[in-house]
């Protein structure tokens, strides 16, 4: 049974304040808490078993070599890659895009079109444009309604023989809006694009499943899902990540080297140069078990029963404007007071204990197109209650008392 109460003496952090008042943490689209059973193994591996992995003979080194690989099983069992070195670790969602958007410069010719969404954040533009730099490839744009929803018949229009790839994001961290992915990849292989999904914001709330989605690359970043920072994945297609060059060279990804030629390593470690985040890529396995235990369909009732309370109980204060608002969501609430900075607004809460997001969310174009410097975001997790919405509520009325 779900019991946030239950859930919330699993993180030390939550009991702690912020200038005097309980912390209420609702930055969660831009990093999530850890609970102490991921703590106590990030402290267990430097305690007890910190070494080099894949090279050594000692007993250390084994042990953190079989804790690391198992971490990787249990990515692949998570995101249901047909084979383990399909996931390849990564330092975050933006290295995983980089790394996909550095080796189809050597694929891509002048000519070639890519697709990317109105939605995106800037690490999944800016790779592409430097990819376009690179080969002459031209970047084109789903673009996006009022509601903050991307638009189908659009898209359907940019796809042609040229389009070679597809990038957008599951879920919007600026505005929680879940895109059609399904609809995106399958439209996309008709005219044999390759498509990568930008998971960053989706796997704290969704289970993906990369077989059944056919997708041909999918990124996320551990930090969003109860996990640390500087750790993420790569889930590629064994096809693809065969014909992709390596992205950066080093120890770890070499077969064999000489001075007149390096041959590769096999998958995965053909994109691991170097000694990896071994804690991080350890404790990503120990956050995915936390999560799968409380279980993935029981968040998402919960976050998505937090996400109508607090629509309700904000769009009950006069001049606010919620922006974002597709029926598909997740528990993100980017919204303005009329006349009021979202800065200002955030500094305010701040002041009460509240930790939220002001400012453009790495989502520029999106702010763009609704012609405001940015919002303040406010973004529910499993951990968080109905009590603490209402004190975000209250908070947001004193300060537009104070503001306006
Ligand atoms: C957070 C986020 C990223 C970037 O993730 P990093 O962990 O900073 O690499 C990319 N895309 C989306 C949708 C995000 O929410």
């Amino acid at each position: 049974m779900f019991n946030v109460e239950t859930i919330r003496k699993d993180f030390p952090i939550l009991s702690r304040k912020v200038n005097g008042k309980p912390l209420v943490y609702l930055d969660n689209a831009a990093t999530s808490q850890t609970p102490q059973q991921v703590i106590d193994v990030i402290v267990d591996y430097y305690s007890n078993y910190n070494a080099n992995i894949h090279r050594g003979v000692h007993t250390l080194s084994q042990e953190a070599t079989d804790k690391y690989e198992q971490a990787r099983y249990k990515i692949q069992a998570h995101v249901n890659a047909k084979f383990a070195h399909e996931i390849i670790f990564t330092s975050g969602t933006t290295h995983g895009i980089n790394l996909v958007a550095n080796g189809f410069s050597s694929l891509l010719k002048k000519g070639d079109e890519i697709i990317v969404s109105a939605l995106e954040h800037h690490s999944n533009i800016v790779p592409w444009q430097m990819l376009c730099e690179r080969t002459g490839a031209l970047l084109k744009v789903i673009p996006m309604n009022q509601e903050g929803e991307l638009v189908m018949a659009e898209y359907d229009k940019l796809l042609s023989k040229n389009t070679k790839l597809v990038f957008v994001n599951h879920i919007s961290n600026a505005l929680g809006t879940i895109n059609p992915i399904e609809y995106i990849i399958e439209k996309a292989h008709q005219v044999g694009a390759a498509v990568l999904i930008d998971g960053a914001q989706s796997c704290p709330h969704i289970k993906p499943d990369v077989q059944a989605l056919d997708v041909d690359f999918y990124v996320t970043s551990a930090h969003k899902m109860c996990g640390p920072t500087g750790q993420g994945m790569l889930y590629g297609k064994e096809s693809w990540l065969k014909k992709l060059p390596p992205y950066q060279g080093g120890g770890e990804m070499i077969a064999e080297v000489t001075f007149e030629k390096t041959t590769y390593a096999d998958l995965p470690h053909k994109f691991e140069a170097g000694t990896p985040n071994i804690c991080g890529g350890i404790a990503f396995g120990a956050a995915i078990d936390y999560m799968n235990h409380i279980g993935f369909d029981a968040i998402s009732d919960y976050e998505h029963e937090l996400l109508e309370y607090a629509t309700t109980q904000l769009l009950q204060i006069e001049d606010l404007k919620i922006y974002g608002t597709s029926k598909e969501k997740t528990s993100v609430i980017s919204f303005n007071l009329e006349g009021i900075h979202p800065y200002d607004v955030g500094t305010i809460l701040d002041k009460l204990g509240i930790a939220v997001r002001t400012g453009h969310h790495c989502a520029q174009p999106i702010m763009a197109f609704y012609k405001i410097p940015g919002t303040v975001r406010a973004s529910f997790s499993f951990y968080n209650t109905k009590a603490e919405i209402d004190v975000l509520v209250a908070a947001v009325k004193k300060a537009k008392m104070m503001l306006s």
